[in-house]
């Protein structure tokens, strides 16, 4: 059988059709616009492919509560003509085949769990950091959603006692993403991140957000694994650092075999980025089950 994927981004929308081992058989990309210029071209991509099923992951925030009537919406978005967007309604009415959605970090998660690195793991805790920051939860292999979906990205974090920076979350400024995604680096050292790569205490900082961010986690969620993807983490320098703040500020409070062993605790996706187009053939997959 084949699939239908769609990884649904706020800067571009990735299309593909694969088999259910993952094997991506054909791709194309479309730049995010507004709804009426963007998903034409997306239907007629499929349309022609003659799926079993499609399995979308997307930018959020998401209604995925399958009893809300705005079950498969794309709700309070900023971005131009999306905000409660029926995504899924849409697709369903062009297509008429199964579908499976899930927010765009949870498709990378699965990505990983059905493919990847992490394969059959149960408890494993996926964040993206780039342009902003996501995470996506699996806990005894089931993706957490609850009363929407987590937003560990804007989770608060301690600034550093050195660090002036207020900030760039317009809602909470000190959150994860307002102190360590891609645009406060830039915003409080004045450079990109690839200009800063050579400077070392840019990247101590920023692995000291994203440790103690790591470490609300493994001790709210209590993961088996930690994946990190997303342009920031291209810093392979950063991985490292990491590791070491996730030591130092749990400092001896937790002793587990995994935590014992960091390397293989806190790792990097290994799907070469195509982590999250996969999640969503497993989605696809998944969608005909039930
Ligand atoms: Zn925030």
């Amino acid at each position: 059988m084949i699939y239908g994927a769609l990884e649904a981004g706020g800067t571009k929308m990735v299309c593909a059709i694969g088999t259910e081992d993952g094997e991506i058989l054909e791709q194309c990309s479309i730049p995010t616009r507004i709804p009426e210029e963007t998903i034409p071209p997306i239907i007629d991509f499929f349309k022609s492919k003659d799926i079993a099923a499609l399995g979308i992951a997307s930018f959020g925030p998401l209604c995925l509560d399958k009893n809300d009537p705005q079950y498969g919406h794309i709700t309070t978005t900023p971005k131009p003509g999306w905000k409660d967007y029926d995504l899924v309604g849409t697709m369903k009415n062009a297509l008429n085949v199964p579908i499976g959605f899930d927010t765009d970090v949870n498709g990378s998660l699965l990505g990983e769990v059905t493919y990847g690195d992490s394969k059959g793991l149960s408890d494993v805790v996926y964040i993206t950091i780039g342009t902003g920051i996501g995470g996506g939860v699996m806990s005894n292999g089931k993706l957490l959603h609850g009363m929407l979906h987590p937003e560990l990205g804007h989770m608060l974090l301690r600034p550093h006692p050195d660090d002036k920076y207020t900030g760039r979350c317009p809602f909470h400024h000190n959150c994860m993403e307002g102190m360590a995604a891609g645009p406060a680096i830039e915003d409080r050292w004045g450079q990109s991140g690839k200009e800063l790569a050579g400077r070392e205490e840019v990247w101590r900082l920023e692995a000291y957000y994203i440790g103690q961010a790591i470490v609300n986690i493994i001790l709210t969620l209590s993961p088996k694994r930690i994946i990190l993807g997303g342009g920031v983490m291209h810093q392979l320098q950063l991985m490292d650092m990491i590791r070491d703040e996730v030591a130092k500020q749990m400092n001896g409070y937790l002793e587990t075999s995994e935590l014992k062993d960091l390397s293989s605790y806190i790792v990097t996706a290994s799907l070469n980025d195509d982590q999250g187009i996969m999640g969503c053939i497993r989605l696809a997959q998944l969608a005909t089950e039930q």
